[in-house]
């Protein structure tokens, strides 16, 4: 995830270079493989990455606490600042921005950090192994995705309708 920018460093202001990146990030304690593509786009302070990158991170599904596989999209923006002049090797002062990302001494762009930023926000709060995840029977714990469980809703239905029934069905008392 490394670049050397030095050359597109001299070029003229709006040149883009199309970088393929692919390679191992860590995100939220597990390895995920990043693939996609970034336009470099040399602007009159900084290189500008900017692209779309797909990787997958394994979570815990919120109804069922089975750990799956989440795909996740990056639309990655992030501008890179020079801190050393990549002609006289002068050192460059660093913009006012807290915690924007710098382009290393050897001209040297790492995007690994970016993406690993971007890549814990597009974690989404309550993840779903699958859209209709039937999550855990609350009495016995069983993985309702997997089937029904001896306490599943099939069987205390029937209970409960006869006993609606009863209660529509049951006139009136009237004490006397
Ligand atoms: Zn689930
Ligand atoms: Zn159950």
């Amino acid at each position: 995830m490394r670049i050397n920018v030095s050359h597109q460093l001299k070029a003229s202001i709006g040149s883009i270079r199309n970088y393929e990146v692919s390679g191992i990030v860590n995100v939220a304690g597990g390895k995920s493989m990043v693939q996609g593509e970034v336009k470099l786009m040399r602007t009159d302070r900084s290189i500008l990455a900017k692209g779309t990158l797909h990787t997958e991170v394994e979570v815990t599904c919120s109804r069922c606490l089975g750990l799956f596989s989440c795909p996740l999209t990056l639309n990655i923006e992030e501008e890179y600042f020079p801190i050393t002049d990549v002609v006289s090797g002068a050192s460059l002062p660093l913009p006012e921005e807290p915690g924007c990302f710098t382009i290393d001494e050897h001209h040297v762009i790492d995007l690994t950090e970016a993406i690993r930023q971007y890549a814990l926000l597009a974690i989404p709060m309550k993840p779903l192994c699958r859209g209709d995840c039937a999550g855990l029977c609350p009495n016995c714990g069983h993985n309702l995705s997997q089937g029904p469980c001896d306490c599943s809703p099939q069987e205390t239905e029937p209970r409960w309708s006869e006993l609606s029934k009863c209660l529509s069905t049951s006139p009136p008392s009237l004490d006397k």
